[in-house]
């Protein structure tokens, strides 16, 4: 059994790559947290791309342990902002993580933009770097529209004023099962599968 460290405390991340990989049939891999390693110095993000902190973060999680690292990285991007907010989607409105106010600035920001110029994306970043240092980064992409006005419960972040293409709803109405079948990190994991089963021994 190989351990395959994802670099993060998100017990939801956990269970979404174990999943993956089940689903893919992939045997022989273990998927372990930060809370399974030992503490290490975890570097802020300050990457001016999704890639440069998704690599930073699983470079960092390598080499600290010893074992083949995965880390993510995420943020929506909006047409109309020229792809802002982006990398700094999670602290757009100063404060880190307050979701409830970067969600509202960014409505007030794209108030006169028309609806048909409301596109945008969630994007996410997945990099694995190897005991041996290889690295491999991949991207997901999940396309929509932004609203005007919160709908859904679901989700965290921008998903209440995020309508994936294909559907009415908003990510924050989806279930947890059918936002992770389909979203930008699903998407970008899913990319990750062929390089995990050669880890896992697997070839093909
Ligand atoms: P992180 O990469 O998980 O730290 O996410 C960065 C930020 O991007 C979050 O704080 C959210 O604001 C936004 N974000 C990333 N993924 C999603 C998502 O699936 N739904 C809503 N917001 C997201």
């Amino acid at each position: 059994m190989s351990r395959v460290l994802l670099a993060t405390r998100n017990a939801k991340k956990l269970v979404e790559l174990r999943r993956i990989l089940e689903a893919a049939g992939v045997t022989g891999i273990e998927v372990v947290g930060l809370d399974a390693v030992p503490e290490f110095p975890e570097a802020p993000e300050t990457g001016a791309t999704f890639e440069a902190n998704a690599l930073a973060k699983a470079a960092d999680a390598a080499r600290a342990t010893g074992l083949p690292a995965v880390a993510d990285d995420s943020g929506l991007e909006v047409d109309a902002l020229n792809r802002m907010p982006g990398v700094l989607s999670a602290r757009w409105s100063g404060g880190h993580g307050d979701d409830q106010a970067n969600l509202d600035l960014l409505l007030g920001q794209i108030h006169d933009v028309p609806d048909e110029r409301r596109g945008a994306a969630f994007v996410s970043a997945c990099a694995l770097v190897r005991a041996d240092g290889t690295e491999t980064v991949v991207r997901g992409e999940w396309p929509g529209t932004i609203i005007r006005e919160e709908r859904g419960t679901n989700g965290f972040g921008y998903d209440p004023i995020f309508v994936p293409e294909g559907e009415t709803r908003t990510s924050a109405e989806l279930s947890a099962e059918e936002k992770d079948a389909d979203s930008h990190r699903g998407r970008a994991l899913q990319k990750l599968v062929p390089h995990l089963r050669e880890i896992a021994g697997q070839i093909g």
